[in-house]
């Protein structure tokens, strides 16, 4: 089954269990499972190919979940595989997301069939402000905010800032996770993984693991990846395996994040880092380990690995890196799962400071920031461990039904 279908299927399956418990009619299921607007946007790009200008055209896409609760809120992901059915679910789980942290938001996802390591730099400015540009009749600053995501970063939302105040006059609240210097919320860029630090550590501690003695491995390297071995290892945990899309790292004594970030910034990967050995990316999520951070792609533990899967707690990082089947039988394994609405939504959170800040042209500091984040993460993760605990579920279970019965709550009262 290729990528799109286990993502909507899982999706499906963890949605189904929700309604199930929340005991919803059919017609309040389908309003929830629908879309609003499902947009699909060509992106036309002059790109230089052999010394010749070729117009190419990409397609992109911006998928408005739900807004019961407010603006459509979610990330752009600029990423080969990216298609209809990947993004309207990831658009479903911002809702979800959104819903759980309990910010004024609904859920949203866009992103273009591209892969942006192929684009110079002149043609990647080309391609986001083209996108934004034909986004910008969807968008707004009160009705959908994007952000970025796999493939896109600070400089991407900078382009679009710039493309959309053409038209619009200058909106810095138009899109989240921009540089500082044009309205960027510091602790923006580190908050995604900052929060998997922050709630892998209190799951940790529930589970009696002392982070001097706990091994951490850690798949996937980008800026949740990266932010997440530095926030462990600044808490003392010892990160023993890393990797990229080009494979992995493994040192049995723990690396120096210094080093490791030292080395990726001069090379540009992980590939050769001094003191330790190559594995590749399929063994080191089968490692022996107390905490596995799956933060790269969706669908990385299947049914193929999930049985070979040696750890005690996983956080995921990534959005839906864990397929329905393979968390049956690493629930049933007794492995404790922290799920991704809950484990990576410090993003989103950190958005929503940022968008504040924004509408009211009032700076905060990056401790005000972190210190937000980690009060209203705690207690995001108190109250679904609570929810957990009195249904005798599991975390995901329990966070799929306080989300689903916030947003089903602001269907209801508000009417349609
Ligand atoms: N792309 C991030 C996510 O999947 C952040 C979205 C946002 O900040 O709007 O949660």
């Amino acid at each position: 089954m290729d990528k799109k279908c286990i993502c909507q299927e899982t999706q499906r399956h963890f949605l189904n269990r929700a309604f199930e418990r929340l005991k919803l009619k059919g017609s309040q299921r389908e309003l929830l499972l629908s879309s609003f607007r499902e947009t699909r946007i060509t992106v036309p790009v002059t790109l230089r190919h052999n010394g010749e200008n070729r117009l190419h055209t990409f397609q992109g896409y911006r998928v408005q979940h739900n807004h019961a609760r407010g603006p459509f809120k979610g990330g752009l992901r600029f990423h080969p595989d990216v298609n209809m059915g990947e993004i309207r679910a990831l658009a479903q789980l911002m809702t979800w997301k959104t819903a759980l942290v309990d910010i004024p938001f609904g859920g949203a996802k866009g992103g273009v069939a591209v892969d942006p390591r192929q684009l110079n730099e002149t043609e990647l400015e080309e391609l986001s402000k083209r996108f934004c540009q034909k986004m910008a009749p969807i968008i707004g600053v009160y009705d959908d905010i994007p952000a970025p995501d796999i493939g896109t970063n600070p400089q991407v939302m900078a382009w679009m800032l710039d493309e959309y105040s053409k038209t619009h006059g200058f909106r810095t609240a138009i899109v989240t996770g921009k540089p500082v210097e044009l309205g960027g919320s510091a602790g923006r860029l580190e908050a995604t993984g900052h929060g998997v630090a922050h709630l892998a550590h209190k799951a940790a501690a529930e589970m009696s693991l002392v982070p001097e003695q706990s091994r951490v491995v850690i798949q996937g390297f980008g800026n949740v990846g990266s932010h997440t071995a530095i926030a462990l290892a600044n808490k003392g945990y010892k990160i023993i395996a890393l990797s990229d899309v080009n494979g992995g790292v493994i040192n049995e004594a723990g690396f120096s994040i210094d080093h490791v970030l030292a080395h990726v910034n001069e090379n540009g990967g992980l590939t050769d880092l001094p003191g330790s050995s190559p594995i590749s990316n399929a063994d080191l999520l089968e490692l022996p380990c107390d905490i596995l951070v799956p933060a790269a792609l969706e669908a990385t533990i299947t049914c193929d690995n999930a049985e070979a899967i040696r750890a005690r707690l996983i956080v995921e990082a990534a959005n839906m890196p864990v397929t329905h089947r393979a968390d049956a039988r690493l629930q049933q394994r007794g492995i404790v799962i922290v799920p991704d609405l809950l484990a990576n939504v410090g993003g989103v959170l950190a958005s929503y400071y940022e968008w504040v800040q924004n509408l009211q042209q009032f700076p905060w500091d990056r401790e005000l920031v972190l210190s937000r984040l980690e009060k209203r993460l705690s207690h995001a993760y108190e109250a679904v461990r609570d929810l957990a605990r009195e249904r005798q579920v599991d975390l995901r279970a329990a966070a799929y039904e306080l989300a689903i019965g916030r947003v089903e709550e602001a269907i209801r009262l508000r009417g349609f």
